[in-house]
């Protein structure tokens, strides 16, 4: 799918140090090996784009893309839509407003806040309803292979469930969770009778017969399963070897657990050598949910009169793992900064080019962020007036090419 268009990043002298970041599933650090690194980050449902949540989510694989990049390595990156899904459903049932439709204006409301983020295109922005032929080719496969099995229920429609045991589930880092209730709280089906194990993740939803997208169906009466899908795109559109998986820690189990099972799956030699998730945000005491009512809007707080770089500074100025709570002080800090450096970018400059090692040194570091800024405004307050017109100009190509960050 057509995505947004690539911001400017400036070209900037020497080179990064490898980058190294915490794996969320081992905890130990993971880099790139070699001269490619692939990147799949689990893209939006288009019903409630673009909260800060998301926001967050997708500024930090932004953050790791131009660090890649910085570092000399080839980036490919490929990110889903689930356009095909319950909760879009729901959502145009309960709205009065065609699925289609209401999927299409979320998808251009995100395609126009990224923009405005500045944040770097995937190369590969693939909605699952481009991918439904390869989709049901591949449970259909797993059904040939007696991988899968259907359930029929009263109303003539069968599901497939992908067929699992209890040691799929059996690494360490599963230990922290009530794997039933977590799955059953994220549109899981543990107790549905005739299922062979709990857990099994359903493959395609809603066939009748042997239609598997059954003509005059209303929609949502089939659909594939979410889990899948990310496999599948990761798979076609990465290669063997996936360098980090992303997206937020929600994400964790069921989906990204069920998304490597279903990859390996596929094709067993696909290696995913890193996981990473990125924190939680919430607002008001809750993370932010369409159901709680609480989500702070990227294009609202634009309309508010909110610069996007202050926007994009807020985010920058939390660790990618970490949980954290949205307040407005998290803008009032990011216009400080933005006006900070914008001075320091008038009348300063001296000292850049190792300002610049300094900020790499940060970003290497388990893309430490926070650390980054925090180098810049001590840089900013000691050469406020050093009147070095060649640094400051680097100052603002290293802002704009490492951070996304343009003024
Ligand atoms: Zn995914």
């Amino acid at each position: 799918m057509r995505s947004w268009p690539q911001p400017h990043v400036p070209e900037l002298p020497g080179r990064a140090p490898a980058l190294s970041v915490i794996d969320t599933r081992t905890g130990e650090r993971v880099s790139v090996q070699g001269a490619d690194a692939r990147l799949y980050v689990c893209g939006i449902t288009p019903y409630d784009a673009t909260h800060l949540g998301h926001a967050f989510t997708y500024v930090v694989f932004d953050m790791l893309v131009r660090t890649w990049k910085d570092a000399g390595l080839n980036v490919n990156y490929a990110q889903n839509i689930t356009d095909i899904d319950d909760p879009l459903f729901e959502r145009a049932e309960e709205t009065g407003v065609n699925w289609r439709e209401l999927a299409d204006s979320q998808i251009e409301l995100f395609r126009t806040d990224m923009d405005t983020l500045s944040v770097l295109p995937p190369d590969n922005w693939v909605p699952v309803s481009d991918i439904l032929d390869p989709l049901e080719k591949s449970v259909r496969e797993l059904l040939d292979e007696g991988r899968a099995y259907g359930l029929t229920g009263e109303d003539g429609r069968t599901d497939y469930y992908l067929e699992t045991t209890d040691a799929d589930y059996a690494s360490e880092h599963l230990s922290r969770f009530d794997l039933i209730n977590v799955f059953r709280e994220n549109g899981g089906d543990p107790d549905r009778p005739g299922k062979k194990h709990p857990l099994d993740p359903i493959v395609w939803k809603g066939a009748v017969g042997d239609d598997f997208r059954a003509e005059g169906a209303k929609a949502g009466a089939w659909r594939p399963g979410w889990h899948i899908e990310c496999a599948l795109i990761g798979r076609d559109y990465l290669g063997d070897t996936i360098d980090i998986q992303g997206g937020g820690a929600d994400l964790v189990f069921p989906h990204q657990e069920m998304s490597l099972m279903h990859m390996d799956d596929f094709h067993p030699q696909v290696q995913v050598r890193g996981q990473m998730n990125t924190g939680m945000v919430a607002y008001e005491g809750h993370k932010m949910s369409k159901s709680l009512g609480n989500l702070v809007l990227v294009s609202k707080l634009l309309q508010r009169g909110f610069e996007p770089m202050v926007i994009r500074l807020a985010l920058l100025g939390h660790a990618w793992h970490s949980d954290w709570e949205y307040t407005d002080e998290d803008l009032g800090r990011a216009e400080r900064r933005l006006t900070r450096w914008r001075r320091a970018h008038h009348t300063g400059g001296a000292g850049a080019r190792q300002l610049l090692e300094d900020v790499r040194v940060r970003l290497a570091d388990n893309l430490d962020t926070p650390g980054a800024l925090d180098v810049i405004d001590a840089w900013a307050e000691e050469n406020e007036y050093s009147d070095d017109r060649e640094g400051a100009a680097l100052f603002k190509d290293m802002c704009q090419a490492l951070l996304g960050v343009h003024f």
